[in-house]
C-alpha cells in the first residue's frame, strides 16, 4: 500500500490534491483484510484506506465506501446489481481469453470464480496496456450496471463489465468479480464499514503530527466520537452520500451534535420523510413484576402489541407517501390501499409532512384483527390496488416527525398528543394502538389478557414522560415487551442467520435436512453459531430451502463466521429464520455470546424449533450475541426464583 500509494503530504495538514483514487490501492487492502483474521485488523487496514483518500482525494471517498460495502446507492432504494453466474461466466471467458465451457469447468471444481478469473488473467498476454482502473470508475460503472434495464440489457450489462474486467490487473479482477457476484467474502459488514469511516474522519481531523504525539487512551476518545457520531448520524440519515458530503464539507465537528455547527446545520444530519428512520426497538420481559420493578417512580402506558409488521409512514406535501419496513425496506408499492386511505385521515392544509410509526395488521371485512400469517398472504411488491385481497389496519403508536421538524426528543406523552391531534380514526383502516395509562398490577393483567383475546401478541410497555424519547436504532430498556409466551415460561424466540447445511439422511436424501444458525455480534462483526436444527421443517419447506440456500453455497467458512461445527456445506449469511428453544446452556461448541457469560466458552440452544423465515430482517438485524447473554441471564434468573418458590 505504502510502496504503491505512499500516504501524502496531506495527511500532514497540506491541502488535500487532485489525485483520483487507483482501484489499485482498493483492491490491495481487500486482499490484506481477506488474509488477517482478527475483526481488529481488519478495521485498522480500512480506517488507514479512508484517511488515504480522505486526506489526498476526498472527491473520492463516497465511491470509496460503496465499493467498500459492495452497495450503489443507499439500501432503501432498492439498488441491486442481480448479475446472474451464467453472464459472469461468459463476461469472465471472454476477458481471459478462453472458451465458457473451461471456465465453467474450473469454477466447478474450485467454486470460486473471482480466484479462476485471477488465475486466468495473469497468464494471459496483453498486446493493449490496460489503462490504470480509478475507484470512480468502478463504482460508476457498477452503478450503471446496476440500473441497466430496458432493450439489450443483458448484452449491455455484460459490455460493461467487460471493460472493467479487461482494464483489471491481480487483485482487481479478484475484487471485482466477488463485487459482480455480490459475494465479497472478506466479512466487511456495512457496522465495520462505519466504524473505520468514522475513525478515519477522526484521524484526518487531527492531523498525522498530532495523531503521533496523542495517547493511546486520548486518541481512542477521538477515534469513539467519530465512530458512534457516524453511527448516531447513519441511523437517523441512513444515505452515505448525505453523511459523507456533510463531514467532508462541514468537518468532523458535525458529528458531535453539542458542537456550533452541527446546531448551525442542524437539519442536515436529521430525520426527514423519504429516508427510513431506524426504529427503536424493545427488550423482552417476563411478567408485570418486572415491569413495576424497572419503571418504579415513572409513568407508563401499556398498549397492545400488534401481530403484524412494522411500517413507517413518510408523507411530505407535493412528494406524497412512502412506507418502509422494520429493516428499512421500501414498501410503499406492497401496501396501495394504505397509499390511497391515507389522505382520508388527516388535514392536508395543516400538516404538511410527517413520519409516523405503526403495525401494519392483515383485518376481516369487520376490522376484526388475523394472525401474521395472513398478512404474509400479500405480495411483496408492486401490487396494483384491484388486486388487494387481504386487507389491512394501520395501528400507528408513535411518530418521529411532524411538518417540517423531528419530534424525537419530545416525550411520549407529547408524541402521543401530537399524533392524536393530527390523525383521525378510520374504522378497519386506521386507528392508534389501544392503551392504558394504568399501574394497577390487576388492570393490567386483564389488559393483557384482552389483548390476547383480541388476537395481539401481548403488550408494549413504555414510559411516558421520563427516558421516554424515541431513539432511532435503540433497543431501549423503556420499551418492554411482554408477551403472552414469556408468562407461560417460554424464552422469547430468536432470529438467527443460517450459516451452514448438513445433507439430509434417509426420508430427507437429496434435501438439506440440518442447518447450522447462528446469532450476530456487532463488537466483533461475526456470526456465532447457537444450535444446529432439523425440526419444525415441512418436506416441502425443506425442498424449496435446499433450492434457494444451494445458491448462497460458499467453498470454505467465511472468517467472520465462528463456530466448533462443520456443516456439510457453507452458507453465506442472507437469510434470517425465527427459532423457538426449548432453553439455552452454556456450550463447549457454539460461540453465541462468546465471553459474555462464561468467559471461554459460548451459548447453545437446546431443542430448537423452526418457526419462519424473517423476510422483515436482514443479517445484521438478527438476534445479537448480547440478547443471547442476556435471554441466558434472565432464564437462570428465573430459574433461581423458582427455586426459592420451592
Ligand atoms: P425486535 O424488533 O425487537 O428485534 P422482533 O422483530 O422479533 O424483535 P417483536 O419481538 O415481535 O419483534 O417486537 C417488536 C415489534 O412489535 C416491533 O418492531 C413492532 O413491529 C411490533 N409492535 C406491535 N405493536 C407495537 C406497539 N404498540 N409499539 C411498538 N411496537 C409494536
Amino acid at each position: 500500500f505504502a510502496e504503491k500509494w505512499p500516504l501524502p503530504a496531506a495527511a500532514e495538514g497540506a491541502p488535500a490534491t487532485t489525485d483520483t483514487a487507483p482501484y489499485a490501492v482498493v483492491a490491495d487492502t481487500f486482499a490484506d483484510i481477506s488474509a488477517v483474521g482478527s475483526r481488529l485488523e481488519c478495521t485498522k487496514l480500512l480506517t488507514r484506506l479512508f484517511w488515504a483518500i480522505i486526506a489526498r482525494c476526498p472527491q473520492d471517498l463516497l465511491s470509496t465506501v460503496y465499493v467498500a460495502v459492495n452497495k450503489q446507492a443507499p439500501a432503501h432504494e432498492g439498488v441491486e446489481l442481480g448479475i446472474g453466474d451464467a453472464i459472469l461466466v461468459k463476461v469472465v471467458a471472454e476477458c481471459c481469453a478462453m472458451t465458457e465451457a473451461r471456465v465453467k469447468e474450473l469454477y466447478q471444481k474450485t467454486g470460486d470464480l473471482a480466484e479462476v478469473a485471477q488465475n486466468s488473467k495473469k497468464n494471459q498476454a496483453t498486446l493493449v496496456k490496460p489503462k490504470p482502473l480509478t475507484v470512480q470508475r468502478v463504482f460508476r460503472t457498477m452503478k450503471d450496471v446496476a440500473l441497466m434495464n430496458g432493450k439489450d440489457v443483458v448484452r449491455r450489462r455484460g459490455d460493461a463489465m467487460k471493460s472493467l474486467l479487461r482494464d483489471a490487473k491481480g487483485p482487481e479482477v479478484n475484487f471485482l468479480v466477488r463485487a459482480f457476484q455480490c459475494k465479497m467474502r472478506m466479512g466487511l459488514a456495512e457496522p465495520t464499514v462505519l466504524v473505520a469511516l468514522g475513525y478515519a474522519f477522526a484521524l484526518n481531523s487531527l492531523g498525522a503530527t498530532a495523531v503521533g504525539n496523542m495517547s493511546p487512551e486520548a486518541l481512542q476518545v477521538r477515534l469513539n466520537m467519530g465512530a458512534e457520531g457516524l453511527a448516531r448520524v447513519y441511523h437517523e440519515v441512513p444515505s452515505l452520500d448525505i453523511v459523507v458530503d456533510a463531514v467532508l464539507v462541514h468537518g468532523f465537528e458535525i458529528l458531535n451534535p453539542d458542537s456550533d455547527v452541527a446546531k448551525l446545520h442542524k437539519t442536515l444530519l436529521s430525520i426527514r420523510p423519504g429516508l427510513p428512520v431506524r426504529p427503536q426497538l424493545a427488550q423482552p420481559t417476563n411478567g408485570i413484576t418486572t415491569i413495576l420493578n424497572r419503571f418504579q417512580g415513572k409513568r407508563f402506558t401499556c398498549e397492545y402489541k400488534y401481530d403484524g409488521e412494522r411500517a413507517q409512514i413518510h408523507y411530505r406535501k407535493g412528494d406524497g407517501f412512502q412506507i418502509f419496513s422494520r429493516n428499512s425496506e421500501t414498501h410503499t408499492t406492497k401496501y396501495p390501499d394504505v397509499i390511497q386511505m391515507m389522505p382520508s385521515v388527516f388535514n392536508s392544509d395543516d400538516t404538511t409532512s410527517f413520519i409516523i410509526d405503526a403495525e401494519v395488521v392483515a383485518v376481516d371485512e369487520s376490522g376484526n384483527l388475523q394472525a401474521f400469517q395472513v398478512l404474509q398472504h400479500r405480495g411483496r411488491k408492486n401490487i396494483e390496488l384491484k388486486d388487494v385481497t387481504i386487507h389491512v389496519c394501520i395501528f400507528a403508536f408513535d411518530i418521529m416527525y411532524y411538518n417540517g421538524a423531528p419530534v424525537l426528543h419530545k416525550t411520549l406523552t407529547q408524541r402521543r398528543e401530537l399524533l392524536a391531534s393530527v390523525f383521525t380514526v378510520l374504522d378497519g383502516k386506521f386507528r392508534f394502538a389501544q392503551s392504558i395509562d394504568s399501574e394497577d398490577t390487576e388492570e393490567m393483567q386483564r389488559f393483557l389478557e384482552k389483548s390476547i383475546v383480541d388476537g395481539c401478541e401481548g403488550l408494549m410497555v413504555k414510559t411516558l414522560d421520563v427516558e421516554a424519547e424515541y431513539t432511532p436504532a435503540k433497543r431501549s430498556k423503556y420499551w418492554l415487551k411482554l408477551k403472552k409466551d414469556y408468562m407461560e415460561g417460554a424464552t422469547d424466540t430468536l432470529d438467527l442467520v443460517a450459516m451452514g447445511a448438513y445433507f439430509g439422511k434417509g426420508k430427507r436424501t437429496g434435501v438439506f435436512g440440518g442447518f447450522l444458525l447462528g446469532c450476530y455480534d456487532a463488537e466483533s462483526d461475526e456470526y456465532q453459531s447457537v444450535c444446529k436444527i432439523g425440526t419444525g421443517f415441512s418436506d416441502d419447506m425443506l425442498e424449496s430451502l435446499t433450492e434457494t440456500l444451494n445458491t448462497l453455497a460458499v467453498p470454505s467458512m467465511p472468517q467472520y463466521y465462528r463456530t466448533n461445527d462443520k456443516p456439510d456445506v457453507w452458507l453465506s449469511e442472507s437469510q434470517v429464520w425465527e427459532v423457538r428453544a426449548a432453553d439455552l446452556s452454556i456450550s463447549p461448541v457454539h460461540f453465541g455470546g462468546y465471553g459474555l457469560v462464561d468467559p471461554n466458552r459460548g451459548i447453545a440452544l437446546r431443542f430448537p424449533r423452526f418457526l419462519r423465515i424473517r423476510e422483515d430482517k436482514g443479517p445484521t438485524n438478527a438476534t445479537s450475541a448480547q440478547q443471547v447473554a442476556d435471554m441466558y441471564r434472565q432464564q437462570s434468573l428465573a430459574l433461581s426464583a423458582k427455586g426459592e418458590e420451592e
